[in-house]
């Protein structure tokens, strides 16, 4: 099977995560059960949800059970998911509680028309359908205000995962636990259709990461998409995605990443110094966290 033209998983761990010996021990778990999947042709939205709530469970990325606390103390967690063949998407901001945010999120998914929804209305429903009552004791952080000043600008470890599933058919997850040094109710790029994911299966997926002020209003995943399908030469996806990347750094000043799908390639590329980010495609697999060692 060829990984290029053939379902292809990709996935990050956020601008600045790292490929420490437990994330290391971590991803040698999941890769194997990731090709399973594949190869038992799971649906491109059910297999992207697994794959962040894998990441979301590990407690190793901040999203999830590792997720930060905003200034308050409180950790309040944002995941968006959209499909490529109907193009359904959806968004949950600000949600207490539930670390599993994208099976949160695939719960509700195509169940409206609508594209977001606030943690406010969500956390009753999701009391109310049997969500784990004792997580939303989650709340405050021991001692809020030192982890807001060690925490940097970007709490590194949102995690992300596109899909192409056996069908050709693309979706997108993103799950984070925001930044360092937040307001609380500030809102980033995940949880935002366009923003900090997208799937199209004519124009392609993406998840994003990095400093979601900066990714938003570059326009977003979907700007990053529409200007790699629209460049003048064919070179390497990653390439591409990378000169969009570096004039969001020129331009605002901070540094993002992504992991997508685009012209049928995948691709993956950052401004961080450092993201961890993989591929499974049919039997071959590749993990790095630093840009030297992409094979794409
Ligand atoms: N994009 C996320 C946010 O702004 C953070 C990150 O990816 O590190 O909330």
């Amino acid at each position: 099977m060829d990984p290029i033209s053939g379902p292809v998983v990709l996935f990050h761990c956020g601008t600045g995560s790292e490929l420490t010996p437990g994330v290391r021990m971590f991803l040698g778990e999941i890769l194997p059960e990731i090709s399973g999947r594949i190869r038992g042709r799971e649906g491109a939205l059910d297999l992207a949800v697994w794959c962040v709530s894998r990441l979301e469970e590990s407690g190793l990325f901040n999203a999830g059970r590792g997720a930060i606390p905003q200034a308050d103390g409180v950790v309040r967690r944002d995941a968006g998911a959209m499909v490529g063949d109907s193009m359904k998407a959806l968004g949950i901001s600000q949600v207490r509680g539930i670390p599993l945010m994208s099976r949160l999120v695939a719960s509700l998914h195509g169940k409206s028309a609508h594209v977001h929804l606030s943690g406010v209305m969500v956390e009753p429903w999701a009391r109310q359908n049997g969500w784990p009552e004792a997580g939303f004791q989650e709340e405050g952080h021991p001692d809020p205000l030192s982890f807001w000043s060690e925490a940097g600008e970007s709490g590194s470890g949102t995690v992300g995962c596109v899909v192409r599933d056996g069908d050709g058919h693309l979706a997108a997850v993103t799950s984070t636990g925001g930044i360092g040094r937040m307001w609380p109710g500030r809102i980033g790029d995940s949880p935002i259709v366009g923003g900090g994911f997208y799937a199209d299966d004519t124009l392609g997926a993406i998840s994003m990461t990095g400093v979601g002020e900066a990714i938003l209003t570059s326009g977003g995943g979907v700007a990053l998409l529409v200007s790699m399908a629209h460049a003048a030469t064919e070179g390497p996806a990653s390439d591409c995605a990378r000169a969009w990347l570096e004039r969001v750094q020129k331009r605002f000043g901070a540094t993002a990443g992504c992991v997508g799908i685009s012209r049928g390639q995948p691709f993956f590329a950052h401004t961080s110094s450092l993201m961890v980010r993989g591929y499974v495609g049919g039997d071959r697999f590749f993990v790095a966290d630093r840009a030297d060692r992409d094979p794409f």
